[in-house]
């Protein structure tokens, strides 16, 4: 049997990609999806150390109809070809698109998480949790994983806080064993 791996969940807006232009809740068109740098140098950091990437979203924007699933697919398509191209690897993008707050797969709840677990076989207590929402870090929580929140200010639950994404990769160059 293979031995479970260890995995670096990353949320993704705000942490992948920019968030949605003017204030809007959702990006509804891959042109307004806006890869950040900072999260190709941390999936540069997360793959040399010998970890799983997987990005986990809430996407409710399909539910309400405002997003399609087809740009949703685009933005994604355009996301695994730059990683490729920066020669990284992204395991999983795991999309939870219902507006049912007790879904087991919208965060906070943890069914990305333990679903992404489950078929590629990840070791969650030896993963990490990536968000900028406190659903972001509860998930990862009630996942098992470690968490790091992305943002200003304080997050209660979280086990580590930086302030922004060049924080970010900093943390996971001196914090991120070797597995
Ligand atoms: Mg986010």
């Amino acid at each position: 049997m293979k031995t479970p791996r260890p995995c670096v969940f990353f949320d993704r807006d705000g942490i992948v990609n920019a968030p949605p232009p003017g204030g809007a809740r959702y990006i509804e068109r891959v042109e307004d999806f806006r890869i950040y740098p900072d999260f190709l140098d941390a999936l540069r950091i997360v793959n040399a150390r010998g970890y799983e990437a997987v990005i986990v979203t809430n996407q409710k924007g399909v539910a309400k109809g405002l997003v399609k699933e087809a740009a949703l697919m685009a933005m994604h398509s355009h996301l695994y070809t730059t990683v490729l191209q920066h020669g990284l690897r992204l395991l999983d993008i795991r999309i939870s698109t219902t507006a049912d707050n007790a879904h087991p797969s919208r965060k906070p709840n943890p069914g990305m998480l333990l679903g992404a677990a489950a078929d590629h076989g990840l070791d969650l207590a030896r993963s990490w949790m990536i968000g900028d929402h406190d659903y972001d870090v509860e998930a990862g929580r009630r996942a098992g994983c470690r968490t790091v929140f992305v943002g200003a200010g304080e997050m209660p639950g979280a086990d580590f806080i930086v302030p922004d994404m060049p924080a970010l990769v900093k943390f996971l160059d001196a914090q991120l064993e070797r597995v």
